[in-house]
């Protein structure tokens, strides 16, 4: 039986596998291996790309978050509002600093932070908001703005799901205070190993985490703050710097694929993912709901077909978070999304004739349910 996977990292490197073997002979050669000549200028590429000032690479998606919420003084005490509905990192480094999560539900149709919820769980610890642009769709980034502005809160974009994603023909990243993005090896520019990277226009808050990642010291040995060993290397950077090269055409094709997904359930019991107005949806994943989904799921694995359940807890019921008080039904539409959303094989190189498949078995499904 043909097994079709929800990602195909080694399809991706068959497309580049000569550029990617000169990189890592070249690193290995150069002797220089953390914080060198590649990190520089990946992050020069970075934040030309963004449309930013700064870009500082870190060891992972987790850490920019972390680092950045550091570096813009968040602390015990803070509050800081973020969704229910995303990787367990938004929250965790959060929590990580000693402030707190505030969840406020998402909207049904994008999966992204409700901007109307927001004002309503603002108080006078409320220092942050971090927006999450959920499997590649931006979250309303103008609401969000504007009530930060309203408040004088920090936004912080976690953007480790949607690089290349655009929000009113802007590429997503310079539009909150802070943007991170992880390039962990399934993302849309993932490395072949762990990496992370924070993008800014602040001048101070880039300046804090560039001395943060390396122990708080500045210059080497000469410590101003109780910082971390964060640090991208210089192989993930010169790999990184190929695959952003090819990032537009792969995130295109993504998308491509996605509309024929579209198009083909469009007639099948099953809701495929909104694509808000004015917004560049890069589908990190392609995320659709189903009333049996469980059983469905079941139906596909047996046909060969991979899939996946993001996210099946809601970070407001997640047991380490039970101190919080929340309980079942305060975040009913985060709550329902995880009971149905599952991801179907999505990725650059993804045949079309696997898609014809995957979306002929989901028809089969139904029609033995009838
Ligand atoms: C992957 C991810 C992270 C964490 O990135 P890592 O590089 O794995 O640490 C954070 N937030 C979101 C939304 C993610 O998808």
């Amino acid at each position: 039986m043909k097994k079709i996977p929800l990602l195909d990292l080694k399809a991706q490197l068959d497309t580049i596998r000569e550029d990617i073997y000169a990189a890592v002979h070249r690193v290995l050669e150069s002797g220089h291996y953390i914080i060198g000549p590649e990190v520089k200028a990946f992050e020069e590429e970075v934040a030309a790309y963004i449309g930013v000032k700064h870009a500082i690479g870190v060891a992972n998606g987790t850490d920019a978050l972390q680092l950045a919420l550091h570096a813009a003084g968040i602390g015990p005490g803070d509050e800081v509002i973020t969704t229910p509905f995303t990787f367990f990192a938004t929250a965790e480094t959060v929590s990580q600093l000693g402030a707190v999560p505030v969840f406020v539900d998402v909207d049904p149709k994008t999966c992204n932070i409700d901007v109307d919820q927001i004002r309503s769980k603002i108080n006078e610890r409320t220092k942050a908001i971090i927006p999450v642009h959920i499997f590649g769709q931006p979250a309303n980034m103008d609401e969000i703005m504007a009530i930060a502005k309203e408040h004088g809160l920090f936004v912080l974009e976690d953007a480790a799901q949607a690089m290349g994603s655009e929000f009113k023909g802007v590429r997503i990243g310079g539009l909150g205070h802070a943007a991170t993005f992880s390039f962990f090896p399934t993302k849309n520019l993932g490395g072949y190993g762990d990496g992370g990277m924070v993008v800014t226009n602040d001048d101070e808050l880039a300046r804090k985490i560039r001395i943060l990642r390396v122990h708080g010291s500045n210059p080497k040995y000469y410590h101003s703050m109780i910082g971390y060993n964060s640090r991208l290397d210089e192989l993930q950077a010169a790999m990184l710097r190929i695959k952003l090269r090819h990032l537009d055409a792969w995130n295109d094709a993504r998308r491509e694929k996605a509309a024929l997904y579209d198009e083909l359930l469009k007639d099948v019991p099953v809701v495929t993912p909104h694509h808000a107005e004015n917004r560049k949806h890069i589908y990190h994943l392609y995320i659709i709901q189903a009333e049996e989904r469980d059983e469905l799921m079941e139906h596909l694995k047996q046909h060969g077909i991979a899939s996946g359940v993001y996210y099946p807890v809601p970070l407001h019921l997640q047991e380490v978070y039970k101190e919080l008080g929340y309980k079942e039904g305060d975040l009913p539409v985060a709550e329902y999304l995880s009971k149905r959303t599952f991801a179907l094989p999505l990725y650059p190189e993804l045949p079309e004739e696997d898609i014809r498949f995957i979306v002929q078995t989901i028809r089969d499904f139904y029609a033995g349910k009838q």
